[in-house]
């Protein structure tokens, strides 16, 4: 059955109570992930009004509840960088997110049983700070609100993607109801875009290939608790085993009040050789004996350890980001690495540039859907994307090569890195996502 698109807007207005001004330009967003939620309000802060599918059943939130949102030592953080925050400033969304970040004032990298140390300070880099790491849930939360209050996002839930066709000035989409055949719909709009995650049905649908590398690691995470306050430093450390970084949390209320220190609450992400993964998800003693021995005494003692998810590694890149009427944008895009902290960032600079992007043809009266603008965006994010793809691998590789000479010379590195003037802000640029 074919629908038009204010009649499946309407379906959303029932469930969220959201009014929405129907434009003649439309963008149909696949996957309500972080990045996909962003990009909607990106475009909603242009004036752009967007429909955004999900396959998963989203909760009705109410705004004055904030309680019980995960458990003090239960959660999945994410390092957001300056831009990113920036970015976040820049549609409005900050104030309600601070309350859960917790700033990274210093960063320190250094190797399991070697000499090489490098530091980077804020005040040093003459920095508010280098970026601020939030429980994923909060920012989950925080986004579907403000998606589920914006008139101009009209959001669909349960609603698995099927068929993808491509017609001159427009495209439509076919999707079906809680996997069900007889409650397939269709959408049409000026563009699409896949935010769809790392096995992107929509990338399949438009037979896009893809790039893939398994890292044969699978990175462990979870939250821990330590005898010695963060004070705002994040750590990054490298062992044979695998990079390991260490970030400062707020206590889980963001208001101080907690039964428990403020201070003390540390996100550990911890990557380790794929089928090592058991013994440090079900064996709390291990988990926090190998920590301990990976860190030394730099964060105090390894006192507790919250529920931990595993996530095996791969690097997914899609051959192509346009094609036609259709962008693939997120983890849809690239996944990458989490060793560095990058991917989410990257995908918010994605994300920012093509909102600019489209808002920009819209003051002109053109199609936001043009295949020629959605390929100069493609073009435009190429240098970011690739630099920031080369830092995670390099980092990857080069931290866990075995060979006695490359090990030296990353101590040197690292040594020189600390001590050089004019490199330390350069790449405290890069980290913090301001350089492109
Ligand atoms: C362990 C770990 C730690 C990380 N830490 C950081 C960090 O500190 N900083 C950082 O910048 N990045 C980090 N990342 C990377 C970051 O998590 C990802 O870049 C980000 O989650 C990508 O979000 P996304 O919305 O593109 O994809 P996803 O989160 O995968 O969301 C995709 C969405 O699409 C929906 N969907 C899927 N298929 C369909 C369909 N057919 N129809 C409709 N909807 C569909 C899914 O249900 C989901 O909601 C980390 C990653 C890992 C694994």
């Amino acid at each position: 059955m074919m629908q038009n698109m204010d009649s499946n807007l309407s379906n959303a207005k029932n469930k969220f109570g959201n009014s929405r001004a129907v434009t003649d330009q439309n963008v149909l967003i696949v996957g309500g992930g972080h990045v996909g939620l962003s990009f909607a309000l990106l475009l909603a802060h242009h004036g752009i009004a967007s429909t955004l599918l999900e396959k998963m059943g989203y909760p009705t939130i109410s705004p004055n509840d904030d309680s019980n949102r995960s458990h003090y030592l239960d959660s999945r953080n994410t390092a957001l960088s300056r831009r990113t925050v920036q970015i976040y400033q820049e549609i409005g969304l900050w104030d309600e997110l601070q309350s859960h970040a917790c700033r990274i004032d210093a960063v320190q990298i250094s190797e399991q049983g070697s000499f090489g140390r490098a530091q980077l300070n804020k005040d040093e880099e003459k920095v508010e700070s280098f970026g601020q790491v939030m429980e994923n849930a909060w920012l989950g939360r925080k986004l579907l609100l403000a998606a589920q209050q914006e008139p101009l996002i009209a959001l669909i839930d349960h609603a698995n993607v099927t068929a993808v066709a491509q017609q001159n000035d427009m495209v439509t989409l076919s999707f079906s109801y809680y996997g069900k055949e007889e409650h397939v719909q269709q959408l049409q709009a000026s563009v699409l875009v896949a935010c769809d995650g790392r096995d992107s049905t929509v990338r399949q649908l438009l037979n896009i290939g893809t790039t893939t590398y398994d890292y044969q690691q699978t990175a462990i995470v979870g939250v821990v608790e330590t005898d010695k306050p963060h004070e705002h430093v994040a750590i990054e450390r490298f062992s044979p085993a695998g990079p390991l970084a260490v970030l400062p949390l707020t206590d889980p209320d963001g208001d101080g009040n907690d039964e428990y220190q403020t201070g003390y609450r540390r996100s550990v992400v911890w990557v380790c050789p794929t089928g090592e993964e058991t013994k440090y998800l079900e064996d709390d003693a291990h988990f926090l004996q190998t920590l301990q021995q990976a860190f030394g005494e730099r964060a105090g003692t390894f006192v507790t350890a919250g529920r931990r998810g595993a996530y095996p590694l791969t690097r997914v890149l899609t051959d192509k980001q346009v094609d036609g009427r259709c962008v693939v944008m997120g983890n849809a895009a690239h996944t990458l690495h989490p060793v560095a902290g990058q991917g989410f960032n990257l995908c918010m600079r994605d994300a920012h540039v093509l909102a600019q992007m489209m808002s920009t043809q819209v003051l002109k009266g053109a199609d936001i859907g043009d295949t020629q603008l959605l390929k100069r965006y493609e073009k435009a994010r190429q240098t970011d994307q690739k630099r920031v793809i080369r830092f995670c691998d390099a980092v990857v590789h080069g931290f866990t090569h075995p060979n006695p000479a490359i090990k030296l010379a990353r101590n040197v590195a690292l040594v020189a890195f600390d001590k050089l003037p004019n490199i330390k802000p350069l790449i405290a640029n890069y980290a913090m996502g301001l350089k492109s």
